[in-house]
């Protein structure tokens, strides 16, 4: 099944030799166990919604005036206590924002307290990776996803004139695992590794401390350190953080899809934003908000870039304010600093509708149960991207979304896994052809023979890659 993918490697050739020379047997990782363990993890297909989602009418009386956000509950608060006894922390917070505040809060603030409420958010205090944890990602699946990223940052360094000092910035860097197996893989190329300073954008505790064992660094203090090999690496809570005046690349891998959504529904009075409210019986209920939101500023935004088509046929939209503003702040700075960006997520090259689901243990689950045990994560809207980026910048070019299989195919993936498994055991050819399949695939693995409930399902098609560049670098491989 391997060789499907062989005609796709056109500009691999090119870059054989950079693959090839990273082929040595002491580079094989591991074996990625995790990655059949839990190949049924469900990445980025539509999540069901919840069950008992229902829209109330109780916020449905004004016609949209002004924006604001509805705080009727304010002149008429619940005479219930929203708390029960057996409460998380987090459910407890989530109720006294929507107590206090007089109303209720949008699905986006439920989503960001969620995931990184700084005392109990989802990715705050533990690893929630692999086959133990609630989902898997690429770098998880096989060694070869950061290293075909590594090709990537290494080339457009190239085209970048092999500056002396790069800024190499990770958004969300989960475990560490893909910048490991960056470095790892471009490791005999020294004059690119010693340009590197990495910057890691992470807003977890726990995960940071991950990262520093994955990347095995020696600490000088909480936010820097430096590499066995000397590189340093430093730690930020945002982009911003980032010294500016040096040519950057930027990679953000699943880092746009854990950003909080907002949801408009189209009603007969026009498009309401849905909020989550506390119901009578305590639990956490969808409603729909009766006046324009502060976010619909960015609805109208995102509309006026959609054909009036592709919106005549919605019923719902979601659009991600911080994506775009995160977007501006990376064009910005790849328009005065020099070189590029690199967005690999789950997503369409379309307007969103209805996307935002919850994973618990490789499973879904309903979004307002047990908040804070569940990863929250939504589709990422491509073209959102591309005009926020163009919109800020005229040094700048947008290139793709193009899919993961074209990315890595094109990269050369083939070739580096047909030298793996030149030099590897039984067991590590097994975990390499399974990885393969699941980073290029499409649908189920056909060569699978192992129990059904853990066919490797391929991400080639549903994960979707796009580089954001300044026009003086050129085109980057491989959106030609
Ligand atoms: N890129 C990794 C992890 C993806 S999960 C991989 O592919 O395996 C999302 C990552 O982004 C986690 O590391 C999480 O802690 C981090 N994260 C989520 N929201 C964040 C935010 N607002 N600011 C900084 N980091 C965030």
């Amino acid at each position: 099944m391997l060789r499907r993918f062989i005609g796709q490697a056109s500009i691999a050739q090119r870059y054989r030799c950079l693959i090839s020379r990273q082929s040595s047997a002491d580079t094989l990782r591991r074996c990625s166990s995790s990655a059949t363990a839990s190949s049924q993890a469900p990445v980025g297909t539509s999540a069901e919604q919840p069950a008992d989602t229902q829209f109330s009418d109780d916020y449905t009386s004004q016609p949209a005036a002004r924006i604001s956000i509805d705080r009727s509950g304010l002149s008429n608060p619940p005479e219930h206590s929203h708390e029960t006894s057996a409460d998380s922390e987090l459910v407890k917070h989530l109720k006294s924002i929507i107590k206090f505040r007089g109303g209720p809060i949008s699905v986006a603030e439920y989503m960001e307290e969620v995931l990184i409420n700084p005392k109990a958010g989802f990715y705050i205090n533990r690893d929630v990776f692999g086959a133990e944890g609630d989902f898997i990602t690429s770098p998880e699946v096989s060694q070869m996803f950061g290293e075909m990223v590594g090709v990537w940052a290494m080339c457009l360094w190239e085209q970048m004139g092999q500056p002396d000092k790069v800024n190499l910035v990770e958004l969300g860097p989960g475990r560490g695992t893909l910048m490991a197996d960056l470095l790892r893989g471009t490791s005999k190329f020294e004059k690119f590794t010693k340009s590197l300073n990495i910057h890691m954008i992470e807003v977890s505790p726990a995960l940071k401390k991950i990262q520093k064992l994955t990347l095995k660094c020696e600490d000088e203090d909480e936010n820097t350190a430096t590499t066995l090999t000397g590189t340093p690496v430093s730690w930020h809570s945002t982009l911003e953080e980032v010294p500016t005046g040096l040519p950057t690349i930027i990679i953000a891998h699943e880092f746009y899809d854990a950003l909080p959504v907002h949801q408009f529904q189209k009603a007969s009075r026009g498009w309401c934003e849905k909020m989550i409210d506390v119901a009578e019986d305590s639990k956490f209920r969808v409603v729909l908000s009766p006046q324009p939101t502060p976010a619909t500023l960015y609805l109208l935004k995102r509309c006026k870039w959609a054909q009036t088509e592709e919106l005549s046929k919605l019923e719902h939209i979601e659009i991600c304010p911080k994506a775009m503003d995160l977007t501006q702040n990376i064009a910005e700075r790849i328009s005065s600093d020099g070189g590029g960006a690199l967005i690999i997520d789950y997503g369409l090259d379309g307007i969103v509708s209805d996307s935002l689901q919850a994973i618990r243990k490789h499973k879904f689950v309903n979004m307002l149960d047990d908040p804070g045990s569940a990863d929250l994560s939504a589709y990422v809207d491509f073209p959102a991207i591309k005009h926020s980026a163009e919109e800020v910048s005229e040094d700048v070019c947008v290139y793709g979304p193009i899919t993961q299989s074209h990315f890595l195919g094109n990269l050369g993936i083939n070739f580096r896994v047909e030298s793996l498994l030149q030099n590897c055991t039984e067991e590590q050819a097994e975990s390499l052809r399974t990885g393969y399949w699941r980073l290029v695939g499409e649908g189920e693995a056909p060569f699978w023979e192992g129990p059904n409930d853990q066919t490797p399902i391929g991400m080639g098609t549903r994960y979707l890659a796009m580089a954001i560049v300044n026009k003086k670098q050129g085109t980057p491989v491989p959106f030609h």
